[in-house]
């Protein structure tokens, strides 16, 4: 008999799940698709980018997992309703959400164009607002789900030349927090990570910070399933440093 026999312990931890992930087609994203793929859940890959959202659901089906790529901007509400729309039909009903999308962008303050304030604040901010307000009255009717955001050290700590960024990071955690208090009976839970500097494209344009180092976006996945899996069902409105 296998240990998952003997410790009613699923073999897969996200059997029977179905997860949105945004920003899919690209890094931190991409490894957490692929991990909830192989971990049993059937992925709704959500990206602004269709070629590279198809390319994960491609990989995703070749390691003999299920998935679907939805094209949508996560700062616009109606691209965002039609995803939640189009996942819903696909899946059934949805169980966990990860707000992975983000941008990065460099100036110091003084330099920054309000137009590129605007957009970190649209995508980073507001979309995982968009995406969990749009997710929300499922979860809350099943009286269960996860909701996971990535976040950044730099929402922590701040960081020079990025602090539209920070900002907008600094929001998600504080979004994520409040928003566990809000579901918390409902037996939803709302957490963040905060990566350090993880090897992704994004990373190309942002600095290493001294004494950290770059870690694969699987690190980071796999603290994503953990929060997703039922394991974690006693942890909500954290936001979990993972500086590598
Ligand atoms: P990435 O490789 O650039 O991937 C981000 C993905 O999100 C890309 O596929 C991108 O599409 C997509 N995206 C961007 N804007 C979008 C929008 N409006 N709607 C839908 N999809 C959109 O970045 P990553 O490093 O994996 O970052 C993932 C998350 O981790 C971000 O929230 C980031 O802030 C956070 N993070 C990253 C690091 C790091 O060191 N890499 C550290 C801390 C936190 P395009 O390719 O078309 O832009």
């Amino acid at each position: 008999m296998s240990l998952a026999g003997e410790t009613g312990v699923p073999n897969k931890r996200l059997e029977s799940k179905s997860a949105v992930v945004t920003g899919a087609g690209s890094g931190i994203g991409r490894a957490i698709a692929q991990l909830f793929a192989q971990e049993g859940a059937v992925v709704i890959a959500v990206d602004q980018n269709q070629l590279s959202c198809q390319e994960t659901v491609q990989l995703m089906e070749r390691a003999g997992g299920r998935g679907y790529c939805i094209q949508a901007d996560v700062s616009s509400a109606s691209d965002v309703e039609r995803m939640v729309r189009e996942a819903t039909q696909a899946v059934g009903r949805l169980h966990i959400l990860v707000n992975n999308a983000g941008i990065y962008r460099r100036a110091p303050v003084q330099d920054m164009a309000p137009g590129d304030w605007d957009l970190v604040m649209a995508v980073n901010l507001k979309g995982t607002f968009l995406c969990t307000r749009a997710v929300l009255p499922q979860l809350m009717e099943q009286r269960a789900g996860r909701i996971i955001s990535i976040a950044s050290r730099a929402g922590r700590q701040g960081e020079p030349s990025a602090s539209a960024y920070a900002a907008s990071k600094a929001g998600v955690i504080a979004f994520s927090a409040s928003l566990a208090g809000e579901v918390r009976d409902y037996h939803i839970t709302v957490n963040a990570i905060c990566p350090g500097g993880v090897d992704t494209p994004m990373a190309k344009v942002a600095p290493v910070l001294p004494g950290s180092r770059l870690v694969p976006p699987v690190d980071i996945a796999q603290v994503a399933l953990f929060l997703a899996s039922d394991e974690s069902q006693a942890i909500t409105g954290a936001a979990i440093e993972v500086y590598g």
